[in-house]
């Protein structure tokens, strides 16, 4: 079965659109869901009801969700405190409960699938070196483990010597997952990429060949980017989009 993985949608409509073209196109039956799907961008609701609608779909919670329900949002600066409220605004009361009971993590088969890390994912770290790669690692129960967060595509693995390794995987290129080595797979980000590359981040797993292949897919920023100038969000994150940064 083709699972596609999809992370840090951020509420950009364009980019969720495009990913899922091209999942239908590779026969996708499963979609999975690493949270965040709101935060930062124009279309909330919209993109939630896109998400909530999607095949034989599982979800976990994000931080943006968190931000929404628990004193998480305290630590957050002034500019992203403003968007949750106007997140917050657009959301109807039944999304907003189907957020709040998102859970944190959860096994799909024999993989685990969590917002930012196993290690400790209510506090949220960001892995960004070999060194969390690996927490998260030992964390997991599972061999293969898939995070978002950090929007930046990425796979760490564990060579049979015992060394953990990372690769920026090439977008259209199948990687195998070897039987008994222990990966930690950062699909990137649907709605706001930060890799310095515009287009739209996220993973087909096929579970029967046993491997993953990274999409990048173009959308129109330029339209995402508008909305949320027109929505009174701030500039910036228009301009994140244009950068893919
Ligand atoms: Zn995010």
């Amino acid at each position: 079965m083709k699972i596609a993985i999809i992370s840090d949608l951020h509420s950009n409509i364009e980019a969720l659109q495009a990913c899922l073209a091209r999942a239908q196109g590779q026969n996708v039956e499963k979609y999975i869901c690493l949270g965040d799907i709101i935060g930062y961008g124009p279309d909330p609701a919209e993109v939630l009801d896109i998400v909530m609608s999607l095949p034989n779909v599982e979800v976990v919670k994000g931080n943006h969700e968190e931000a929404l329900f628990t004193a998480y949002y305290k630590g957050l600066r002034q500019h992203i405190r403003q968007t949750v409220d106007w997140t917050k605004s657009q959301l109807s009361a039944s999304q907003l409960a189907y957020l709040e009971t998102l859970p944190y993590q959860v096994k799909v088969g024999d993989v685990t699938m969590v917002h930012a890390s196993a290690d400790q994912p209510k506090k949220w770290p960001y892995i960004y070196n070999i060194e969390l790669a690996t927490k998260c690692m030992r964390a997991s129960d599972s061999l293969v483990t898939f995070v978002g967060h950090t929007h930046q595509p990425e796979i760490f693995f564990e060579t049979p010597s015992k060394h953990i390794k990372n690769i920026t995987p090439s977008p259209g290129l199948s990687v195998p997952l070897y039987a008994h080595c222990r990966y930690v797979i950062n699909v990137g980000s649907v709605g706001q990429p930060r890799d310095d590359i515009n287009a739209a981040s996220f993973v087909i797993y096929d579970t029967v060949e046993r491997e993953v292949k990274f999409h990048r897919v173009a959308y129109d920023y330029m339209a995402t980017g508008k909305k949320i100038i027109q929505c009174g969000l701030p500039h910036l994150f228009a301009e994140r989009l244009a950068k893919g940064h």
